[in-house]
This record gives C-alpha cells, structure tokens and sequence, in this order.
C-alpha cells in the first residue's frame, strides 16, 4: 500500500472507530524526506489518495492540490526529532477528557508501558502554531504517545498501523482513568511494579511439551 493509501485506509478505521469525529484529526505517514499527511479540512473516511498532499520534511509541498493538515508543523517537529516514521492525531473522548483535566496520565494498567509509562500532557498552545509543536515534541521525548492540554492526543510509530494501534491503546488508557474514577480511587502502579513488568516481558516462561 502506498503512503497516501495508507492515509486513507486508517483514516476510515479512525472515523469508523469513533476517534475522530469527521474533520477532528491527521495522520502523516514518512519515507525518507517525505511525509504524507491528511489534507486540511477534509473528513478522514472520505479520502482519496490524490487528496492527501505530500509534503517534505522542511514543510514544502511536494505533491498535491490540497493544503497539507493545520497541524503538520506538529507532525514534522517530531519527526524532526525521534526515529517515527508514522503520527496519529486524534480529539478523541476519553483522551481529551483527560488532556482537558490532568497534567498528566498515570499508569494504572501495565499496558501503559507501551507507550512509555506515564503519559505527559502537553502544555496548550493554540492549534497549529510552532508553540504547539514544540509543547508536544517536548511531553513526547522518550515516549510513544502525548496528550495536548484541552486538545487531544497525539502517537508515534514505525509503521502507521503502529501508530494508530497506540492511538487505541491510548484512547482505552484514558477510558479506564476516567471511568475508574467514578468507581474509586484508581490505583497507581509502582515504579517497581513496572520493573516487573519489563522484567517478565522480556524472560517470558517457556511451557514445556508433553512427551
Ligand atoms: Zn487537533
């Protein structure tokens, strides 16, 4: 699939999924020095591949009619400095319930560790501005995913499937906080809880065969 249909493709499971709510996202997709990003304005399961422009990583517009996503100057600053090759930006509920409400979220269920851990919220800027961008680059050093202050949440991927499955797993993170604090207090899990983790993750028990 080529970068544009890829954009087109998640674009689709992002409305379908309930992430983005017609206009209310981007993704971009990088090879090289290129990144292909949604379009400015348009609904994410309506698009074409044509649509999508492709900009280079200096934000010149390289291939399409359409103005690349306000939020592209976002996308790039981070690409400028980490190693994804796919974004995934969203104002989903839960997510920006908790961008709206919190400095930051914390883990309370293991699968946090997939996106590094605590999950900072950026500080707000308006959209689209240098501000943000640089607001965001900073709450994602080190991490996969960043929420923005009153805004949504922004993840990062090798690949853009990667990307979007962090967007999920984000999105489910948010809901569990929120959901749980109307049942009680949730409870955090400790650092040496999440060394635990870590540590079994990577000795998994091998199971041996009946003879
Ligand atoms: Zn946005």
């Amino acid at each position: 699939m080529s970068l544009r249909e890829q954009l087109c493709e998640y674009g689709r499971r992002a409305v379908e999924l309930g992430l983005v709510i017609g206009t209310s996202g981007n993704l971009s997709v990088r090879e090289g020095d290129l990144v292909a990003v949604t379009p400015s304005g348009a609904a994410l399961d309506r698009l074409t591949p044509e649509m999508c422009p492709v900009v280079d990583v200096e934000g010149y517009l390289v291939e399409g009619d359409l103005q690349p996503s306000s939020e592209t100057p976002m996308h790039l600053a981070v690409y400028a400095t980490t190693d994804a090759k796919a974004i995934v930006h969203t104002h989903s509920v839960f997510g920006t319930i908790v961008a709206t409400t919190m400095t930051e979220l914390p883990p309370v269920h293991y699968n946090a560790l997939l996106l590094g851990g605590v999950v900072r919220v950026a500080e707000y800027a308006t959209y689209g501005t240098p501000e943000l961008a640089a607001n965001v680059r900073a709450a994602m050093e080190g991490k996969k995913a960043a929420l923005m202050a009153n805004h949504g949440g922004v993840t990062v991927g090798a690949t853009l499937e990667e990307a979007f499955e962090a967007t999920r797993l984000l999105e489910w993170l948010c809901e569990v906080y929120v959901r749980g604090l109307s049942v009680g207090k949730p409870a955090v899990l400790t650092n040496e809880q999440l060394n635990a983790v870590v540590e079994r993750a990577l000795n998994p028990p091998t199971f041996p065969r009946r003879l």
